[in-house]
């Protein structure tokens, strides 16, 4: 089956029980024992597995063709679960140097105590990621397109630098989905996802999943993180996510073609210094990006603001369309300045000048005169105010 198909059967038949075709939320903890001891159903007590997150992983395995999906109440719930089941004491990480920041906090922050150290490398430079591996490397963590940036890694080729290693090779694919890109159709050996941002889609859920191309000892550990440590999501989170999936394809597609829309527009407008976005033929990774993505490059589109920080920020807080906020993937529009967001924060070395842009599922036209007015306010203030 194809994957529009497969996102709204995957996993799911209507309810033997009621007949019921959307998915109840099965809120019960616990599950009747058959008189011989046995659970026919399948669940006995919810945080061990429950129709709803069943449901959800089911059809998300198959989404991205793995083997086996594992949910979690968050996506940091996911990379802390993925980290740890496949490292121990004495062992690295190498991460690209333009990624996710709560991965970043992760490693800097909390897995030194337990003797899990990493290094960050540009992983567009296959050479120097070939050459960061040593001994202690057992994982190779990457994200395309990258956070905010829009880098692009060639997953292919870093697979096989992990695999010629002996480390394995996760990508966190939260930025573009399963409905452009499938890592583990390149020899990638577990997908990540924050489900919160375009899987969830509606910027009502919190999630994250992971994804095994097989039946593996480390994706049997993070079960076991799952089930023993209980960091998963509700029923009706599952729920909800699992709503999300079902228009995915057709979301992401929708997202992609507003992105290029508002991207073509801003490439060489006049107040804007720089656009990142891969499906610009001028993006240092088009042609890799094309080769890698099926049906467009995806919903962010990252520009740098000429007038300097003071103009990035200010007309981040001119839009009137796009909500200044964090987060992305949801149908309304959203704006970040990244420097400034305490989810990205000073000190990571993000120009300052940079604005990170969700684009939402609005009309394009709408969109694009939001972005106009809201930069030439920004310029006309800064100008007003030397004057
Ligand atoms: C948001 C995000 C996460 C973390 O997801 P949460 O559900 O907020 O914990 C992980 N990876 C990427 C790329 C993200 O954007």
């Amino acid at each position: 089956m194809k994957l529009e198909t497969l996102a709204i059967h995957g996993g799911h038949i209507p309810d033997a029980g009621s007949g019921a075709v959307a998915k109840p939320i099965t809120l019960s903890v616990t599950y009747q024992r058959e008189s011989d001891g046995t659970y026919p159903k399948g669940s006995f007590y919810s945080s061990k597995g429950n129709p709803n997150r069943d449901t959800l992983e089911a059809c998300f395995a198959g989404l991205e063709r793995g083997h086996t999906a594992v949910a979690f109440s968050s996506g940091c719930a996911a990379i802390t679960a993925v980290i740890r089941a496949a490292l121990k004491p004495g062992d690295q990480v190498l991460v690209p140097d333009d990624l996710f920041q709560g991965t970043v906090r992760i490693l800097r922050d909390v897995m030194p105590k337990w003797g899990i150290t990493y290094r960050m490398i540009d992983m567009t430079d296959l050479r120097a990621a070939a050459a960061a591996l040593t001994p202690q490397t057992k994982l190779v963590w990457t994200e395309t397109f990258s956070n905010p940036l829009l880098k692009v890694t060639d997953l292919r080729a870093v697979a096989k630098i992990a695999h010629q290693a002996g480390a394995v090779c996760v990508v966190d694919n939260s930025f573009v989905t399963p409905a452009l890109q499938r890592p583990l159709d390149f020899g990638v050996d577990l997908v990540v996802h924050a489900s919160t941002k375009y899987v969830g889609g509606h910027g009502d859920v919190l999630g994250g999943i992971v994804v095994s191309k097989e039946n593996s000892s480390l994706i049997h550990d993070v079960r076991q993180i799952q089930l023993l440590e209980g960091a998963v999501p509700a029923p009706f989170d599952c729920w909800l996510t699992h709503r999300g999936l079902k228009t995915l394809p057709y979301r992401v597609r929708a997202h992609s073609a507003n992105a290029m829309a508002v991207a073509r527009h801003l490439y060489g407008h006049r107040w804007v210094k720089k656009v990142f976005y891969p499906g610009l033929e001028s993006h240092e990774g088009h042609e890799l990006a094309a080769g890698q993505l099926n049906d467009g490059f995806g919903g962010i589109v990252s520009l740098q603001v000429r007038g300097g920080r003071d103009a990035a920020v200010r007309a981040a807080g001119y839009v009137k369309i796009f909500i200044n906020a964090t987060s992305f993937g949801e149908v309304e529009s959203l704006i970040q300045h990244q420097a400034t967001s305490p989810t990205h924060g000073s000190g990571t070395g993000i120009h300052d000048d940079l604005l990170r842009l969700s684009v939402g599922l609005e009309h394009p036209d709408d969109l694009i005169s939001d972005l106009d007015q809201a930069l030439t306010r920004a310029h006309e203030s800064a100008r007003d105010k030397t004057a």
